[in-house]
């Protein structure tokens, strides 16, 4: 973390310290004391040390480090670790859990914190590799496992909350990390068996222990442990040296099961608090038991179990964890007290807010003044606390609530959801920003979220920043960096930096064209579908259009022409070769276009004839034009391509495209369109090299997990039975929805926080249940799948289909489906990269000729405006 220029100048202070070493940044806040000499370790100072031994030589009692934490009277207090007891944690470490020269440990807590000595010391020691973090991985899981592969990382190190956040971005560890380490806070039955799941051979260890007894004092390995989600996972025994006990008020011994305080005694005790002799002495207490000489209270709850191991059950004070972070809520009570208009302060950390645990300041004005706005108190605590001590949410107060013995009454003090009524909401106004304004509400768990909410004013903190900036990296496939949350914490601010971000990781490169071009995965199954025959014209997408008024059928044909020269898609044709079938690109084609006059009555044959005349996709064109001229000034242009080269948005694309070509050559001007930059085979050689190893298990993962519990089909009551072969017929049925069940549908979804496909696909699958009598429901609904800006502008096979589970078990009310129907499509549209095809190639579901696997039926929502367009 950053500390604020005053903390730093308290700390140097307090500490004494002769040479503060600091780097260009850190210097412009540290205005040293006479005597201290700052040494710059990215500039010349650097090299100006001498690599002779100082001669000096060191004792088990003298100090190895002083460690700050925060300390309740409002000021941090130095923890002042001996070598002996340093040299006792490294010793039983290295016999504990022995590193060898394989072995890789990463180094990613801010050295402010004990566990970053271990981190550094233990492969030292062992000759194993030392990986130094990226400056982001203690607090962005993505960062921490991008860090975690790249240098093949064996031994890790982590708070619960980190593990967490990890773990529910469905993010798999890697490979080689081997051996996990979670300390700081308690470790949950969930997060093992979670952990379990995902990484089935990392083995994990609870390490327990206080700043003051030298990083770790007890320990247990939850390898044997079953997995049981109800018993609290035990911190275990403790370490060589160092003994632990259970005390009442009367420093008694509790029995086995009853709670009372732990005490730790032993090799890795603190010498004590630097300059603190009066807390020193509170603190740690002569030992009436022999095990050395000092007892150091730790304020934690514990009690012993049968099996002589340690169970943790909360504090005894007031100090808190946040997200790892050890929090004396004294010090920001002090720090709040020192504006002039706070006459009473109470901190403490709430888990019932919506955005988990977090901070809150209650205040009591003084007489006669107003509390300033949270964002000045903020301001007011930056100057001397850490980020991580900043209380999200200020409750004001014309008393704190006292219990009757006088004292604070905390569990009187209100929920700060009670505050929310002065939050403004205004409507998302892109697609970008309802997106966004979605995930926040997500991860924020509010109901919902206008476009220039901030996520941190909302609740959010760091962790779930970075819960926010991988599910925007999936969802819009940019390379979102974690800071830029932090920048523009809202819809609206987030959304204009989109554009400005590069697109993650690999962007889509021109294919080498001398090596054979594979076909997209979605382009090689219609190809296989074809190979079998007998799709008929189900994969013909036409098109037809009337067009009103003078036409210059040349200037028309030449349009089409250009846009067969432009995308390479149009004079694609497909080949079966050696490895798998290949997209064989043509040179340009001219159409040639010619008006052919047809009687008004038959223009629907003509138009059926076209649409359904076959394509042989080794030998045609797949791209076919017909203009009908029905009267004078009256033409029907048809355009029939087969699905293999096109989808619903490339139409879109074409007809635009068409127009202001037709445009450019009626007034003999060059074209208007910007070449492309890549074109459809390019992407389809990406999506392949997208889709392998890590990156497809991960997709493949998710998806397995959603459909696990799926039927193989969906039985609907039928009137005749299903035909041995599925048939292509099918029918229309039209019907209204009245404009106010639209408007009260639209209004449900906004306070639901949902979107009103989402509404509508949940009746749907309501309504499927009902029917069926069915409890899961998979419906298919098709996406663009054009998450890549490269690709927007292609003509081709983009559109990919998702299979949405909803599960109907013990009668959920349609809130409650509606709530997990949003889920699913969030998750969905997170992971819809990996093609249908895939997920049916790698779950296998029984195939039979007269149904689809995986799903039976489709739900698609049409609401992108109609696009009429006009020619000059
Ligand atoms: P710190 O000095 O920052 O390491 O914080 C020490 C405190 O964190 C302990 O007194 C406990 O309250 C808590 N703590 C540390 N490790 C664990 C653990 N494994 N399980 C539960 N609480 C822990």
């Amino acid at each position: 973390p950053t500390y604020p220029a005053e903390r730093l100048a308290f700390m140097a202070e307090d500490a004494k310290a002769p040479i503060i070493l600091v780097t260009a940044q850190s210097a412009d806040r540290l205005a040293p004391a006479a005597g201290t000499t700052l040494l710059r370790i990215d500039g010349d100072d650097a090299q100006s040390g001498s690599d002779t031994s100082p001669g000096r030589s060191v004792s088990g009692s003298d100090l190895a480090y002083v460690i700050y934490t925060s300390g309740s009277t409002g000021r941090p207090k130095g923890v002042m670790i001996s070598h002996g007891a340093l040299a006792n944690h490294m010793r039983w470490m290295a016999d504990a859990f022995p590193l060898a020269a394989e072995d890789a440990v990463l180094q990613k807590t801010p050295l402010s914190f004990d566990a970053s000595v271990w981190e550094l010391f233990a492969p030292l020691m062992a000759g194993a590799r030392l990986v130094i973090a990226g400056p982001e991985s203690h607090r962005d899981p993505a960062s921490l496992l991008a860090d975690l592969s790249r240098f093949e990382v064996t031994t890790l190190q982590l708070v619960p909350s980190m593990l967490r956040a990890m773990l529910a971005e469905t993010i798999a560890p890697s490979r080689s990390l081997a051996r996990l380490f979670c300390g700081g806070e308690a470790l949950t039955p969930d997060l093992r068996g979670a952990l379990r799941e995902a990484a089935p051979g990392v083995t994990l260890t609870n390490l327990y222990g206080p700043t003051e007894a030298c990083i770790q004092a007890i320990t247990h390995s939850c390898t044997a442990d079953r997995p049981t989600l109800s018993a609290r996972i035990p911190i275990g025994r403790p370490i060589s040296n160092v003994s632990a006990f259970v005390l009442d008020e009367a420093l008694e011994p509790t029995p086995i099961g009853v709670a009372g305080e732990l005490y730790i005694a032993g090799a890795g005790l603190a010498r004590g608090y630097l300059n603190r002799p009066g807390l020193t002495a509170e603190r740690f207490v002569p030992n009436p038991f022999g095990d050395g000489e000092r007892l150091y209270r730790t304020g934690d709850r514990a009690r012993w179990r049968a099996d002589g191991e340690l169970e943790y059950l909360g504090r005894l004070d007031q100090q808190v964890k946040v997200r790892g972070f050890r929090i004396e809520p004294g010090e920001i009570e002090a720090a709040l007290l020192a504006h002039p208009a706070v006459s009473q302060a109470a901190v403490v950390i709430r888990t019932d807010t919506a955005a988990g645990a977090q901070l809150v300041g209650y205040l009591v004005p003084a007489e006669g003044c107003e509390l300033p706005p949270p964002a000045e108190l903020k301001e007011q605590l930056r100057r001397t606390l850490p980020d991580h001590m900043i209380p999200t949410f200020f409750v004001a107060l014309d008393g704190l609530p006292l219990s009757p013995n006088g004292k604070l009454d905390r569990k009187a003090l209100p929920s700060p959801e009670l505050q929310s009524d002065s939050r403004v909401y205004h409507a998302p106004t892109t697609p970008e920003e309802e997106q966004l304004a979605l995930l926040f509400a997500e991860i924020l768990g509010v109901e919902r979220v206008g476009r220039n909410e901030n996520f941190f004013e909302l609740g959010g903190h760091s962790l779930l920043a970075t819960g926010l900036a991988v599910r925007i990296r999936q969802l819009f496939g940019l390379n979102l960096p974690l800071r830029a949350i932090f920048e523009a914490p809202t819809p609206a601010g987030l959304a204009a930096r989109l554009g400005t971000l590069e697109a993650a990781s690999d962007a889509i490169e021109p294919a080498d064209r001398r090596k054979a071009l594979p076909l997209s995965f979605t382009q090689e199954r219609l190809w296989f579908l074809d190979q079998l025959g007998g799709t008929g014209g189900a994969y013909h997408v036409p098109m037809a259009a009337t067009i009103a008024g003078p036409l210059d059928v040349a200037a028309l044909g030449h349009a089409f022409t250009d846009l067969i020269a432009r995308h390479e898609v149009l004079r694609t044709r497909f080949a079966e070769a050696g490895e798998g079938a290949v997209q064989r690109i043509d040179a340009p084609w001219t159409l040639a276009l010619a008006a052919e006059d047809v009687e008004p009555a038959l223009v629907e044959a003509r138009l059926v004839e076209f649409v359904r005349r076959p394509f042989d996709l080794q030998n045609d064109r797949l791209l076919r034009v017909a203009l009908f001229r029905v009267a004078p000034e009256r033409h029907v242009l048809a355009v029939v391509l087969h699905h293999i080269v096109t989808d619903g948005w490339s139409m879109g694309v074409m007809m635009r495209e068409v127009g202001l070509l037709y445009a450019a050559h009626l007034f003999g001007r060059p074209s208007p369109l910007a070449p492309l930059p890549v074109q459809y085979a390019d992407w389809a050689v990406w999506q392949r090299s997208q889709l392998q190893g890590e990156k497809l298990e991960r997709q493949l993962g998710w998806w397995r997990e959603k459909l696990a519990g799926a039927p193989a089909a969906l039985d609907l009551p039928t009137d005749r039975p299903r035909p041995a072969v599925q048939s292509f017929a099918g029918d229309i049925h039209r019907f209204t929805v009245p404009a106010e069940l639209a408007g009260q549908l639209q209004a449900l979804a906004r306070r639901e926080g949902a979107t009103l496909f989402m509404v509508l696909l949940a009746a749907y699958q309501f309504i499927l249940s009902r029917w069926s009598g069915q409890e899961q429901i998979v419906v298919g609904t098709p996406i663009a799948n054009r998450t890549r800006a490269e690709a927007e502008g292609l003509i081709g096979f983009f559109a990919n289909t998702l299979a949405l589970p909803a599960d109907l078990a013990g009668a959920p009310t349609f809130r409650e489906l509606l709530a997990q129907v949003r889920e699913t499509a969030l998750g969905a549209y997170a992971h819809q990269d990996l093609p249908f095809e895939k997920l049916v190639e790698a779950l296998q579901p029984a195939r039979e000729l007269n149904r689809q696997p995986i799903f039976q039926t489709m739900f698609v929502l049409q609401n992108t405006p109609p696009s009429g367009g006009s020619l000059p």
